[in-house]
């Protein structure tokens, strides 16, 4: 029996996972992507080290219109022991362990590697690549697809459809596989940017620009709630940092719903009230120098002032009031924000094809029988840490091993 021609269109971290899945597993396969070289998320990623992998799976931190069930199955498809030996012993990419983050990079701390090795395996397989051109149109024809570009027309048995979502548009992103999905009666839950930085306009803390510290924020509008515990840094613009990029949604989903703003509050240590409380009431001299031995100064100062804590009172001569207000500003800060970067270097989409019209165990359309989806055009995301890269490897393995062997 022949094998199948399989297509995958995008050649991003899903495209090159799923077209080397679908070759290992007998099909032919082309890999069509717009620009030059692909996998430019990849280089850009964890800030051009590329957060290969997490070093323990998160799916009840992944957001989606689907059950918590349903995005474990899939992420899980492909477990991370495998992922992880994938990328060491068959594509010769060490990896190595940032214990204080949980993350795996390549131990060259090169994003470039990674993104080679896929594509220098891809083609050692004999993948025919096809970069540089953008495919205008998916549509079925004679019992197949018709994938059309400028430059011609490529006919195939099956298509997997890795196009990504609308995020970071200078790396390729342009929204096309919803347009698809959307064509072939697929529902796709409204996109939105997420793991984005906040924004604040007027800025009441912009000369505290460039502090940055482990935090904890929880954010909370009327439909949701996220909280992270992990780096925040002032921007001269607002807010940045995973801790802010893990809660964005909320925010971005807040916003775009109407209504009261999202809440998002910081605690600036890992002491609650009761703690500070405690602490506040043991302490000697000046308080602003006590909360200065746990915070940068400036913000130290700055929170004595949102508090009404005068520089020179003492610990020993505050107030009831004045202890509680900055205990409050301590813990449960209200952080000042009106708005959000947006897609231009939001880390993922949000939204995008229901996960519930897609086969589980291949990602196979259940519109349309030999079309198929991987990655961030899926409607799910995760936290950073290595999880939307894990996310894009196991449905990329599982929608090119689905199609191969269909
Ligand atoms: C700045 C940044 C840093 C990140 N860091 C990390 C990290 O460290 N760890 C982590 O886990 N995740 C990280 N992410 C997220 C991660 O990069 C994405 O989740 C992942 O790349 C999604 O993979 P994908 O293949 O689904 O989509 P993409 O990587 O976006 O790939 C889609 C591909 O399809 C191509 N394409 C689109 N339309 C067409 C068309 N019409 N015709 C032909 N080709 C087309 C594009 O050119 C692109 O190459 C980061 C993202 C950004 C933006």
């Amino acid at each position: 029996m022949t094998p199948p021609h399989v297509v995958v269109v995008g050649a991003g971290a899903a495209g090159l996972m799923a077209a080397l899945a679908a070759r290992e597993a007998g099909a032919q396969v082309t890999l069509v992507e717009k620009t030059a070289d692909g996998g430019r998320k990849i280089l850009i990623s964890g800030g051009g080290r590329c957060n290969v992998l997490p070093a323990v799976p998160a799916p009840e931190r992944f957001v989606s219109e689907a059950s918590r069930t349903l995005v474990r199955a899939l992420l899980g498809a492909w477990p991370l022991r495998e992922q992880q030996r994938y990328f060491e012993d068959i594509l010769d990419v060490p990896l190595a362990l940032e214990a204080e983050s949980a993350k795996y990079f390549p131990a060259s701390n090169r994003a470039r590697d990674v993104r080679d090795a896929l594509v220098t395996r891809a083609m050692a397989l004999g993948v025919e690549r096809r970069f540089g051109a953008e495919v205008t149109s998916i549509a079925p024809a004679d019992g197949g697809w018709r994938i059309t570009r400028a430059d011609g027309t490529i006919a195939a048995d099956r298509v997997v459809v890795a196009t990504g979502g609308l995020s970071v548009p200078a790396t390729g992103s342009t929204g096309f596989g919803l347009d698809v999905a959307r064509a072939m009666g697929h529902t796709v839950h409204p996109t939105y940017p997420a793991l984005t930085p906040l924004t604040a306009a007027p800025h009441p803390y912009a000369d505290l620009a460039g502090i940055s510290l482990d935090v904890t924020i929880h954010a909370r509008s009327a439909r949701e709630e996220a909280r992270s515990t992990s780096g925040f840094l002032v921007t001269h613009r607002g807010y940045s940092g995973p801790a802010v990029l893990d809660v964005s949604h909320v925010a971005v989903r807040g916003l775009e719903a109407g209504g009261a703003p999202a809440t998002v509050r910081v605690c600036w240590t890992p002491m609650d009230a009761a703690a500070w409380t405690v602490a506040l009431l043991e302490a000697r001299g000046l308080a602003v120098n006590f909360v200065a031995r746990h915070l940068p100064q400036r913000l130290a100062e700055t929170l004595c002032d949102v508090a009404g804590v005068t520089r020179e009172r003492t610990c020993v001569q505050l107030r009831r009031e004045e202890r509680a207000r900055l205990i409050t500003a301590l813990t449960a800060f209200d952080l000042p924000w009106t708005a959000h970067e947006g897609y231009r270097p939001a880390e993922v989409t949000g939204g995008g094809v229901a996960l519930d019209e897609v086969h589980r165990g291949t990602l196979e359309s259940r519109r349309a029988p030999g079309l198929f989806f991987c990655g961030e055009v899926l409607d799910a995301f995760g936290p950073i840490g290595g999880h939307n890269f894990q996310w894009a490897w196991s449905t990329g393995h599982t929608a090119g091993r689905g199609a191969a062997h269909h």
